[in-house]
């Protein structure tokens, strides 16, 4: 019997866009040539500290770098090569900022980065067995952690991390997110279609560390091959997968609305899956998980191009640290693009800087010859038609949270669940007006963020300098304190001398009066003789 599915609030069809490349099997990237560019600013984490050297020689999947914090992961190089620079380069990111980052020049006769297909399922699915009937789940985690493992999906949260708090909240349902809604984007598909049986060793990884008792593995179905190779998969294993098919319809590959499909349990505003017991991981992100419990860290990912501005487009295993540029050059970049979008078109970004390289978290490179975005028509004023509201996922007033944004009202607009929005742009995509909605609100988390952040930073300034004054209060009294403990010692000291100053003289004096007394005593003596 097939599952009973539920739906989420509003969700739109944009045009699928996917036949370039959904044919297209998953090829890897051959190194061309030159510098590897590998920012040390990957994920939602702050920045790594590199623990290489320039001139340094490396080897493939070495560690290139060291974090601090939960929410950090590790580096790797995709080659062996030598370190050459590191430095600022142009990030892939939609500020354009730049980042530090470990420059490699790979050897000559270098080949494509860490095997992916010459794993025979058998003696992966045996070795994987083994390893896991061996490894505690702190060693299985701590693999996950340190081979750089974050969501591929595009959230780059640290999968090590989340795993540890399903672990701590008893997950009841893992699910696998193999939904990629957005239009373009297919190199979840082939990865499904192609890899199938890496995916799955990947589940038995997460299902020996927390045992839920069901395992959903979520795909629309415009995605029929994937399905089919997912179930014949998924029966070989005894981890007892369920393959779920799912309506089309954008964004159902949202963490919360596939949760809301496959259960029909909603995640409350501001609240978290897990609080749920419900803990959910994008394929390609399960794919790198199996990996790195086999040590194979993350040094590469696999990304779709595609657009009518390349003339060969295609799924490819590309390094991380790949240059861009050279990368879409090699898949016939006709000649000068109008526009290249990371990510898909829905949620993707304007990509600012063709030096800049593929990251953790790039799964498409879009490039367009013609500007098509509804976003490039100029907009018009709102005219409350409320196709906005109809449209929304997350059931918010995206009318009511645009004049709230563009007022900048960021009270108000925090009021209306700004941080809800999940960006997907159903909004932005549905209004007849061409109001560009979802950037009002990045403008508005983000400047909220900052504020937040200026905040913390001015509360941490207050807390110092009152601490400090604190400290140097404390400080003076203790001064206070000693001064007058050494004055009364010195008095006390001065008095004790005096008293055995005068003690010794009335000694003195007793002693000369006694003798006195017996010179007088012998005079007497001597007188009445
Ligand atoms: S869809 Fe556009 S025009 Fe219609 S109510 Fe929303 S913001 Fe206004
Ligand atoms: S971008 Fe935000 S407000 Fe607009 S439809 Fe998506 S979730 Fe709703």
């Amino acid at each position: 019997m097939s599952r009973p599915l539920q739906t989420f609030h509003g969700g739109i069809h944009p045009e699928q866009q996917k036949g370039q490349t959904r044919a297209v099997p998953l090829q890897p990237y051959p190194h061309p040539g030159g510098e590897l560019v590998i920012p040390l600013n990957q994920g939602i984490g702050s920045a790594n500290r590199a623990v290489v050297a320039v001139g340094d020689t490396v080897r493939a999947g070495q560690r290139l770098s060291e974090c601090f914090t939960p929410l950090s992961v590790p580096i790797h190089a995709p080659y062996d090569g030598t370190v050459t620079a590191i430095e600022r380069r142009p990030l892939t990111h939609p500020s354009g900022i730049s980042c530090l980052s470990v420059v490699i020049v790979p050897d000559d006769d270098t080949s494509p980065p860490a095997p992916t297909t010459d794993l025979p399922a058998s003696t992966s699915s045996a070795s994987l067995d083994a390893l896991l009937a061996t490894l505690s789940t702190e060693t299985l985690i701590e693999r996950i952690r340190m081979g750089g493992i974050i969501g591929l999906g595009g959230a780059g949260f640290p999968t090590a991390t989340k795993i540890r708090k399903g672990e701590a909240q008893n997950i009841e349902t893992l699910i696998i997110n193999g939904m990629e809604c957005e239009p373009y984007i297919t190199c979840d598909d082939r990865l499904m279609q192609d890899h199938s049986d890496e995916i799955i060793r990947g589940i038995e990884v997460l299902n020996q560390l927390l045992k839920p008792t069901e395992i959903l593995l979520g795909i629309e179905d415009n995605k029929p091959e994937a399905i089919a190779a997912m179930q014949r998969a998924a029966t070989a294993s005894s981890a007892r997968i369920e393959v779920v098919s799912c309506p089309t319809c954008y964004p159902s590959g949202g963490e919360k609305q596939l949760i809301q499909i496959l259960t029909g349990k909603e995640v409350p505003s501001g609240g978290f899956p897990h609080q749920l017991a419900i803990l959910c991981q994008n394929v390609a992100t399960v794919y790198a998980i199996y990996h790195a419990i086999e040590e194979r860290p993350l040094t590469q990912r696999s990304v779709t191009i595609s657009g009518d501005g390349v003339a060969q487009p295609g799924n490819f295993h590309v390094a991380i640290g790949t240059p861009i540029r050279p990368l879409l050059e090699s898949c016939g970049l006709t000649d000068q693009p109008v526009s290249v979008t990371v990510g898909g078109p829905m949620m993707g970004f304007p990509l600012k800087n063709l030096e800049s390289s593929i990251t953790k978290t790039v799964n498409c490179l879009i490039v367009n010859k013609s500007a098509t975005s509804p976003s490039q028509n100029s907009p018009l004023n709102c005219i409350r038609c409320a196709a906005c509201s109809d449209a929304c996922p997350v059931s918010l007033l995206p009318q009511q949270l645009y004049w709230a944004t563009q007022a900048r009202n960021f009270d108000e607009a925090q009021s209306l669940h700004l941080f809800d929005c999940i960006e997907c742009g159903c909004c932005s995509y549905v209004c007849p007006s061409y109001l560009p909605l979802v950037d009002y609100y990045r403008h508005a988390k983000g400047t909220v963020r900052n504020q937040q952040r200026e905040q913390v930073k001015a509360d941490h300034a207050r807390n110092r300098h009152e601490f400090r004054d604190a400290r140097l209060q404390r400080e003076k009294e203790e001064k206070a304190k000693k001064l007058a403990a050494k004055k009364a010692a010195l008095k006390a000291k001065k008095a004790n001398e005096s008293r055995a100053q005068h003690e010794s003289s009335a000694v003195e004096a007793d002693k000369k009066a006694t003798i006195q007394a017996a010179i007088d005593r012998a005079k007497a003596r001597k007188a009445a003789l």
